[in-house]
């Protein structure tokens, strides 16, 4: 029986760079004691006051369909937090909850891409962007950046792809190089946009995650809040990557299109997810800062770690769980690097070739392991990088 191409071509094909990650679920399966930096999972679970508000939830039986476009409250909620951080009038109608970001990032590009499309993203880029543009139907095509612009996209390259494409993907705090966009880059977005009728579709998950400069939700730029659809979750910001529980924010009449979308495929979100997240956001900023605080605290111990030599560079990293690093000194390739750290030092990190071009002869380092250990893990990388960079200067 043949399957349809929708489902078989969903992963475009050819090496996707992850083969390091699943070697190092390996090891920890047969009991090696690998340190794990690859995935953006934090080191703490979700906090017991929400779990406690969950159970709660459930134990009062809300534990049958719930409001597909998720509930008033929780919808409420979610508007007045973007409203009193961009400015911009949001009401529950401008919200739809979700299973998370992933599904939200789905449900935006079924929304506004025609089969065969072309659907832009910046590379490098979160792994399932491609698969996820191409499940909905549309032709992938990635603006490279470079390091050398610390990975912020061009208006020239903007301007260069959006000719004829029907929407722009784009990520701040940036997952894997943990960019935050200057208004400089946003604003190029929104010309880019507005001069050719594109939608912009902004995941914003980890706007939560800024260590220096200041996060901008390209929706609050003139003209940009009818062309923009956020996409939220709560995975990050409070530690419930497990409860699968996002947003996206629109404007009013994509959203009751995407609650049609919803009623045909998720049928909404778990009533007791919803009250649990509903709890989380009411917890105000503090928790937020709480659950961030470890990725902070660890860039600058990142940061020392690379301090007084120049092997290994740190690609300035304003936001976000991750720091991204430059190897190239070492004349490896970032798989060939991550897999040659994982057999030497039993430490995994991600290839930069598993985010895209743009990030090859870098490895992405998630910032999800204690202190101390994370420490040690970038000092042997350092000595590995710098062992390396000797050989190939010989
Ligand atoms: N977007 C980015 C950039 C991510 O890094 C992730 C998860 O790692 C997601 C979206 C999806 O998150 P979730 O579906 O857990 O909300």
């Amino acid at each position: 029986m043949k399957l349809s191409q929708r489902i078989t071509q969903i992963n475009g094909g050819g090496s996707d760079g992850w083969g390091v990650f699943y070697k190092a679920r390996q090891m920890v399966a047969d009991g090696v004691p690998v340190t794990e930096l690859t995935i953006g999972e934090h080191d703490i679970r979700t906090s017991q006051d929400i779990l406690a508000a969950m159970n709660a939830s459930a134990m009062a039986g809300h534990t049958g369909y719930a409001m597909v476009p998720g509930t008033d409250d929780l919808r409420r909620m979610v508007a007045d937090r973007i409203a009193a951080r961009t400015a911009v009038p949001t009401t529950k109608d401008n919200i739809l909850i979700t299973p998370g970001g992933q599904a939200a990032l789905f449900a935006t590009h079924m929304a506004v891409c025609n089969p065969g499309d072309t659907a832009l993203f910046i590379d490098p880029y979160y792994a399932t962007y491609p698969s996820t543009l191409r499940g909905a139907g549309a032709i992938p095509k990635a603006i490279v950046t470079s390091p050398d612009t610390a990975f912020q996209p061009t208006r020239a390259a903007l301007a260069k792809a959006a000719k004829g494409a029907t929407s722009l993907l784009v990520n701040s705090p940036n997952n894997p190089t943990g960019a935050v966009y200057s208004m400089a880059t946003m604003t190029a977005i929104a010309d880019t946009c507005i001069a050719n009728d594109l939608w912009l579709i902004s995941d914003e998950v980890y706007d939560t995650q800024v260590w220096e400069g200041e996060h901008i939700s390209p929706r609050s730029l003139p003209g940009m809040a009818e062309r923009t659809l956020v996409v939220g979750s709560m995975s990050k910001s409070h530690a419930m990557t497990g409860s699968r529980v996002g947003w996206i924010c629109g404007p009013c009449d994509v959203i009751s299109r995407l609650i049609d979308l919803a009623i045909n495929t998720t049928y909404g979100v778990a009533g007791f997810v919803q009250d649990a997240a509903h709890f989380a956001l009411g917890q105000g900023v503090e928790v937020e800062e709480t659950v961030a605080a470890p990725f902070r605290r660890r860039r600058t111990l990142a940061l020392e770690a690379l301090d007084g030599q120049n092997v290994v560079r740190a690609v300035p990293a304003q936001g976000a769980m991750y720091v991204m690093l430059d190897i190239r000194a070492t004349g490896l390739s970032g798989e060939a690097f991550a897999d040659a750290l994982l057999e030497a030092e039993l430490i995994a990190v991600m290839p930069g070739e598993s985010f895209g071009q743009a990030a090859a002869g870098h490895v992405r380092v998630a910032m999800t392991v204690a202190d101390e250990a994370f420490t040690d893990a970038l000092g042997r990388l350092v000595r590995f990088a710098q062992n390396h960079a000797k050989v190939a200067a010989q």
